[in-house]
This record gives structure tokens, sequence and C-alpha cells, in this order.
């Protein structure tokens, strides 16, 4: 059935050969829309930040020079002039021999070039008794101090999270350009596959790919577009795919992939649209069967049933593909050094692909041991797992204590 098996780099460079792995396009989209998103346009400050110079203090703006030698037995008099409020600008000046009362964040009026704290300080009417002395600029952000004026403050192609975001809102910018996220339409198969949420008939089970890879989906930057359950029959599953790839720039299925005679989805593949179906079978544990297509340009990622392998295989094919779409510079996962804590087999001829937990002993070392996800299927122990590693074509087994490679799932969604 599975023939020619092709090896996992073969599938790789068969995948980057078929598909744009470019961005799809450019939208403008609000701060709110814009978290996950990445920047379509460098971003040029058009305001000094802060604007002008402020006080980081609750206290008095004074001229430094008028405090030195202040200490605590030895206080210095300034007669005060007044109050400087946030968000006004200061009428007053700030002469010889003079202090003005500051909020944190208001500007430093005319004259100060320093604040001293409230609590360094005793009030008498309008004679300020100052205990403490301070230095030039203490306690007073500069103006232009956290971003420079037409300086480049954020780059096309970087990812947008909380830090940056907030960069952009500090600028005043409420819309930026981001590239368009690709939508990835999700199907389920198998007609033992129930909607969470309806009653569990027997014999059946909930669907649990459609909503992992969604939330995989979103991870790598594209719109996931979840079409459902459907059964493992020829029409059913033609009608959805059609449906799927008028709607989306990609399309993931999970089930119906093996050599069972409910495994319809490659055959479904090969009457849509050419050049049809492009892998057929990897070299992989686990993963063996997943198929891929290209549906006039389109790619169809069909994934093995078994939630942990459909994950898996999301990450080592579909996912770059997305990424790029999204904008995204390809996204090395960290990799991590480990000591096997077990000996751990490959399958034969097969790339072999582990998932560990990784636990430090007292020396600081990492160890990684083994998460049996196989053959339960279960996916609260995949939850469990922090990373993978790779046992080559050509390895038998990975010894106790023998060094690893760990590829954390930090960016993925199990
Ligand atoms: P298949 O690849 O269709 O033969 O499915 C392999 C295994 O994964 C079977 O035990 C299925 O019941 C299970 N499975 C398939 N699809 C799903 C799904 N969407 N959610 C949870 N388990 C699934
Ligand atoms: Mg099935």
């Amino acid at each position: 059935m599975f023939r020619e098996l092709l090896t996992l780099e073969e599938a790789k460079q068969l995948v980057r050969q078929h598909f744009r792995i470019s961005p799809l396009g450019v939208e403008e989209v609000s701060l709110l829309e814009a978290p996950n998103r990445v920047l379509a346009e460098n971003i040029v400050a058009k305001l000094d930040i802060p604007p002008f110079n402020r006080s980081t203090v609750d206290g008095y703006a004074v001229r430094a020079e008028d405090t030195f030698g202040a200490e605590e037995n030895n206080p210095v008099k300034l007669k005060l002039l007044g109050v400087v409020n946030v968000g006004e600008l200061p009428r007053l000046k700030v002469d010889r021999g003079t202090a003005v009362e500051i909020m944190t964040g208001a500007p430093i009026p005319e004259g100060a070039d320093a604040v001293v704290m409230t609590e360094d300080v005793e009030r008498k009417g309008d004679e300020l008794v100052v205990y403490s002395a301070v230095v030039k600029d203490e306690n007073v952000m500069k103006v232009g101090s956290d971003i420079k004026k037409d300086e480049i403050v954020l780059r096309a192609g970087q990812g947008l999270g909380a830090r940056e975001i907030g960069v952009l809102a500090a600028l005043g910018i409420d819309r930026v350009k981001v590239y368009k996220a690709p939508v990835v339409a999700i199907l389920s198969t198998g007609a033992e596959v129930t909607e969470p949420g309806k009653p569990l008939a027997p014999g059946k089970i909930y669907d649990i790919n459609s909503y992992s890879l969604s939330a995989a989906v979103l991870e790598s930057g594209g719109k996931p577009l979840r079409l459902g359950v459907f059964p493992d029959d020829i029409n059913e599953i033609e009608r959805a795919l059609k449906t799927a790839l008028a709607q989306a720039d990609v399309v993931i299925t999970s089930g119906g992939v093996s050599v069972g005679p409910k495994d319809i989805i490659p055959k479904v593949l090969g009457m849509l649209g050419k050049p049809g179906v492009i892998i057929c079978g990897i070299a992989i544990k686990p993963g063996k069967p997943t198929t891929v297509a290209s549906i006039n340009g389109k790619p169809v990622f069909s994934l093995p049933g078994h939630p942990a392998s459909a994950l898996m295989i999301f990450h080592l094919l579909a996912r770059p593909v997305i990424e790029g779409l999204a904008g995204r510079s390809s996204t090395e996962n960290q990799v991590v050094k480990a000591l096997a804590s077990t000996r751990m087999f490959s399958a034969k001829g097969r790339r072999t692909f582990v998932t560990v937990r990784l636990k430090k002993d007292e020396k600081g070392l990492f160890w990684a041991e083994p998460v049996p996800t196989g053959l339960s299927g279960a996916i609260t122990t995949l939850a469990k797992a922090d990373g993978f590693i790779e046992i080559p074509e050509n390895q038998q087994f990975v010894e106790v204590g023998e060094e690893v490679q760990v590829t954390l799932f930090q960016r993925l969604s199990f």
C-alpha cells in the first residue's frame, strides 16, 4: 500500500516545491486585532517618547545645585512657588532658591533640572525644607530617552506581541499594516467522531483533532476555519473538501488516510484537481500514512487520525507553510541537550519521533523521559510532554545516558 514511502526530507522538499510559502498580502488592522500578526511595514517614531522631560516621582522640581550639601542635619530651604499637575504645561519657572511641587508624570518646569522626592522634604507654609541633595537629572525622564523621533522602532517581519503593541500605542498609532493571515480550513473524519457538546453514543469518541489543530493553526499565525466532522463517505468528503478549498488558503483533514476500507481521503483528493496527491506515505513514526495533495496550487494536508500523530505531522509539514503565508520568518524551535533516561527504540527503517518530558537532576542536567502516547492515543500524556527527540532511520535505539537533542514544543499546541 505505502510501497514508496518518502523520507521526511523528501516530503519537506515536495512541500516547499509545490506550495507558496511567502506572505499572501497586506492588510491594515487595529491594535486590538494585531496580536499574533506580523508587521508588514517599518514603524518610524513620529514623536519623541516621552514627549517632554517628565518627573518619575511625586516631589519637588528644583535646580539641583540649590540642594548641594543638603543633609538630614543641615537642610536647605527653598521657596515654594506652586504646583505642576500631570497633563498640563507648567506656567511656573524655577529660579534660583525656589521649588515647584510636581506629580509623577508631569512636565518639569523651566529652570528646574531635578526632582526631590516628597519623602526627603518638609513643608512649612511656602517654605520647603530639603533634607537630601539631588544631582542634575535625578528623578527626571528626559525627552526622547525612551524612543527618539524618526527612529525605526519596529521592522517589517516582526511578530506583534504585548510588548510591541505597547510600543505602537506609546507612539499614538492605532492601526498598522500586517500580513494577511492565511485561512486554514480544518475538518475531521470518521463515523466514530462526535462533536463535543453532543451526547456520546456507544462506540463513539469526541472530536479532538479539529480543536487541537485549530489551536495549532492560530499559534502558527493562521485563521482557523473549523468545518466540523464528516463521515467516511466519498460524496460527503468530496463536498466538504470542495467547500474547504473554496474558502481557505490551506486545508487540513485528519483521519481516513490509513489502509482500511474506510480510509478514502487519498482517493477523494485524487478527484479534486491537479496535480492531486503529491505525498502518500512518509517513513516516519508516528505519521506514516500522511497524505498531502496540491489542488490547483492549494495545499491539503491529510493527517492521520491519531491526535498525537496529527499534531506532530502538523508541526513538521503544515506549520512551516502556514507561517510562511502569514509572513513569519521560519521559526526554529528551541532545542535543548538532555540525557536519555531510558533506552528508546526506533521503528525499523523509519525516522522516529519520541515525545519526551524533561526532568532536571540535582546537578542541573536535563534528562529526557519518553511520554507514552503511541498505542493508547492518550492526549493527556501528550499534554505533559515538553518536546520530542528524533531517532534517525539507520539507528536502532538511543542508549540510557546518551546525549539527545530535545526540540521543545513551545510554540506548538501541545
Ligand atoms: P484513522 O486515521 O481514521 O484510522 O484514525 C486513527 C485513530 O484516531 C482512531 O482510533 C480514530 O478513532 C482516532 N481519531 C480519528 N479522528 C479523530 C478525531 N478527530 N479526534 C479524536 N480521535 C480521532
Ligand atoms: Mg477514521
